[in-house]
């Protein structure tokens, strides 16, 4: 950063980094501004970094622990006169300017704004900067899901609370309805979120997590994280937005919705950019990762056939734009992972019998029977 606060990136930096236990030195040469020190968890180590005429900086020691958020700040003294540096000091040819994505840092106002732009929406933006940081959710691609299917699940961070048209909420989910950005039910998500953060949030203390922005918040990325099929973040990374629609939702519902959010918040927070993300993940940014690469066809059998039903204009489904070739290949993924299972749905008993349950309201046999048909007719 210079005197006017402009950020730059200096590549190509060597760096000296010295264990202080066993004075054993390593030299690095980087060229993203990132020092790999997963492998020296416990180690008190001295870092050096060098300018380019071969000079060193003030060294800092730095004790690594495991913790994503410990960074150590490294300062390299350089004057900027009109954009190049002095005579022998480093080259600074890339001005970073908003090229930096939403890892590790909070969301600006403007960013959000690309995203939406209601005052209701910006109102939470403190606390969700705030939530991500304390609980780490800190990559810039899973901030961008989080936020696209939180977005869509309260019309625009305006319903907090789960309306139960005119049943009482003793009545549904042990006594504990939707509330927050994720609209966590049950007893014992309330509880599980309360555990994590020492708070008491049953009985009457329910209401506190639609009441207090902190905790509607808070309470959705503990679930994000935490939730039963063992949290959403590898899905998040992967840009598998079929995978955690399908998580968040049981199938697709408001599909276009949540993807029109996702590609604001992937232009908003210049995830072309992140350093975190492979090539191929870079490569998805512009829609989202492939039905044939997602963790759904892989072994999802359930989802797959919501797929197809989301595609097709026969399918009766809502929320996703009709594509008659990606039910196709719902469908055949589906029927290709069905073949030696009868109950690919699971089973309940009817009147002393082992029969189906249903999903998308199919039995498993008439999901298959549909799925062939309709994959003759496509
Ligand atoms: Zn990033």
């Amino acid at each position: 950063m210079d005197r006017n606060h402009q950020d730059y990136v200096v590549e190509n930096t060597k760096v000296e980094i010295v264990a202080l236990g066993t004075q054993t030195k390593k030299i690095l040469s980087i060229s993203n501004g990132k020092i790999p020190v997963q492998s020296r968890v416990g180690e008190k180590i001295q870092i050096t970094v060098f300018k380019p005429d071969g000079s060193p900086l003030s060294p800092e020691t730095y004790l690594v622990k495991s913790l994503k958020q410990n960074n150590v700040k490294l300062v390299l003294d350089v004057d900027v006169v009109k954009g190049n540096t002095n005579q022998d000091k480093p080259t600074i040819n890339k001005r970073i300017d908003n090229a930096e994505c939403a890892c590790n840092r909070d969301i600006t106002v403007e960013e959000f704004k690309k995203i939406t732009n209601t005052s209701t929406a910006l109102s939470f933006l403190n606390d969700l900067n705030q939530q991500f940081k304390k609980l780490s959710m800190n990559r810039c691609l899973e901030k961008a899901h989080f936020i696209a299917h939180t977005l869509h699940e309260t019309a625009g961070y305006r319903l907090m609370e789960e309306g139960l048209g005119g049943k009482s909420e003793s009545e549904v989910y042990d006594g504990y309805k939707g509330r927050g950005l994720m609209q966590i039910t049950y007893k014992s998500n309330y509880e599980g979120y309360g555990k994590a953060i020492n708070e008491n949030f049953l009985g009457a203390n329910k209401v506190r997590i639609a009441k207090e922005k902190k905790h509607a918040v808070g309470s959705a990325v503990w679930y994000w994280l935490h939730s039963k099929s063992g949290g959403l973040t590898p899905y998040a990374l992967n840009n598998d937005l079929i995978a955690t629609c399908s998580l968040i939702n049981g199938g697709y519902n408001g599909f276009d919705d949540r993807e029109n959010y996702l590609k604001r918040a992937i232009s908003a927070f210049n995830i072309k950019e992140c350093g975190y993300l492979n090539k191929k993940i870079i490569a998805t940014l512009d829609s989202y990762l492939s039905f044939e690469e997602s963790s759904i066809a892989q072994n999802k059998s359930g989802e797959s056939f919501g797929w197809g039903l989301w595609n097709d204009p026969l399918g009766k489904k809502k929320g996703k734009i009709k594509n008659l070739n990606e039910a196709k290949k719902g469908y055949m993924r589906f029927l290709e992972m069905t073949k030696t299972t009868t109950f690919p749905f699971g089973t309940k008993k009817e009147g002393g019998q082992i029969v189906s349950r249903k999903r998308y309201g199919y039995t498993a046999n008439a999901a298959k029977l549909f799925a062939e048909k309709r994959l003759k007719e496509l």
